[in-house]
């Protein structure tokens, strides 16, 4: 899933001082169960940021707040999403894909985010998501025996252990797992220990970001039809 991190509570206020009506959308999906951008976020931001303290002037703006299932389905947004008439900006709790839907959507008003998206990760143990994926374009998965070394390895390597490797964990931090150490330990749980000495064929790399946005067109590599 998607993770994402609320912004510092100054750092909204900034944004949206200024405006009068602030209409706030949570999003229904990813950041709902990863706690950090569904309804219960959203009725708790709501109630902080009506406190007339946090502004210069001691005039919060009038805050209105729902809660949206997917704010990054356009046709969705388009046909759903109800913006209250007076409401000047819209303070979305989305991922960075809801807010620029949401911008497209509604073009005559500014989008502000409330969170920062922080990585493509997985729920490791209650209240802790940690990074798994990069979208890199070419899963490399199958060799690695389902550890990833391009979003695990701090170096991304796809040969490793570097020398930084140490009692299974990474040189950047005692608390970080080295993923090739846990690429080894997973083959040998598989009993497949001589693949990590296979010589796999370059990466490549020509699916990842280097030709600039990519895309998914549904019906171009639909082979199960
Ligand atoms: S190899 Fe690429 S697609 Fe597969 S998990 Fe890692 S970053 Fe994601
Ligand atoms: S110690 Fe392991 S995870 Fe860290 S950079 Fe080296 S190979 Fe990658």
């Amino acid at each position: 899933m998607i993770v994402g991190k609320l912004k510092p509570l100054p750092e909204i206020v900034s944004y949206i001082s200024g405006f009068k009506n602030i209409f706030i959308v949570g999003c229904g999906s990813c950041v709902t169960v990863c706690l950090s951008g569904g309804e219960r976020e959203v009725r708790a931001l709501e109630r902080e940021l009506v406190n007339p303290s946090l502004y210069d002037n001691n005039a919060p703006p009038s805050i209105s707040a729902d809660t949206f299932q997917r704010q990054c389905e356009r046709d969705l947004v388009k046909s759903y999403l109800q913006v209250p008439a007076q409401t000047d900006a819209i303070l979305s709790l989305a991922c960075g894909a809801g807010v620029q839907t949401l911008a497209s959507v509604f073009e005559k008003i500014p989008v502000i985010p409330a969170l920062n998206t922080s990585f493509l990760g997985a729920l490791d143990e209650p209240g802790t998501w940690r990074e798994k994926c990069l979208g890199c374009g070419d899963c490399v998965l199958t060799y690695t025996a389902g550890v990833c070394p391009i979003a695990r390895c701090a170096k991304h390597l796809l040969n490793g252990p570097c020398g930084g490797s140490s009692k299974g964990k990474c040189e950047v931090s005692r608390d970080v797992d080295c993923a090739w150490h846990l690429i080894v330990e997973r083959l040998k749980a598989l009993d497949r220990v001589e693949d990590y000495e296979k010589l796999q064929s370059i990466k490549d790399w020509s699916q990842d970001r280097g030709g600039g946005p990519r895309h998914h067109e549904r019906f171009a590599n639909a082979p199960f039809e």
